[in-house]
């Protein structure tokens, strides 16, 4: 699935469930909806982010620009500042530089509850909460988009690496022609 039918989705379901919610759709908030729901591709190196990041697409620049970008967090943190948010923030960096697209922490459960947590505490801390449910919905309707193709998505990673895919659609046709 491309980038801009991810960023479609994302969009298009924030705009319907901030009716809902009564959510504010500030520039800010719909940024972080794009973001979000762009955001688990980053372990694909020719991903939309990757695009502007990564100087050359493939998977070992990939691998060893996020590996690199942990331990510089890492470091700068340990010697000048000591945030747990940052230690954290060293730690996924290093999780996508070691997972395979669709194969690891992005596109999993665990995943969204992380980059969430981060998003939603760096939120609190600087005054944009409107920010955060956008951003949710947007990163959770990448993985449900991503759970409807072929491969699916390891949603229980790292408990569990199988992937879920789900069938429902096709459960739906066979449901209404038998
Ligand atoms: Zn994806």
């Amino acid at each position: 699935m491309t980038g801009k039918t991810h960023l479609g989705i994302g969009v298009m379901f924030t705009i319907i469930l901030s009716e809902y919610f009564k959510l504010s759709l500030t520039t800010g908030a719909l940024v972080a909806c794009a973001l979000a729901s762009l955001l688990p591709d980053i372990d694909h190196p020719k991903s939309f982010i990757n695009q502007y990041i990564l100087p050359f697409k493939n998977k070992l620049t990939k691998t060893t620009f996020y590996i690199t970008l942990g331990v510089v967090i890492y470091l700068i943190n340990t010697f000048y500042f000591d945030y747990t948010y940052f230690k954290l923030l060293s730690f996924f960096s290093i999780l996508i530089g070691l997972s395979t697209h669709r194969n690891g922490l992005t596109h999993s459960l665990f995943g969204f509850i992380c980059f969430v947590s981060l998003f939603g505490y760096a939120s609190l801390q600087y005054g944009f909460r409107e920010c955060i449910l956008p951003f949710s919905i947007g990163y959770i309707m990448h993985l449900v988009a991503d759970m409807f193709t072929n491969k699916g998505i390891p949603i229980m990673y790292p408990f569990k690496k199988k992937s879920l895919k789900c069938l429902l659609p096709l459960k739906w046709v066979l449901g209404l022609v038998i």
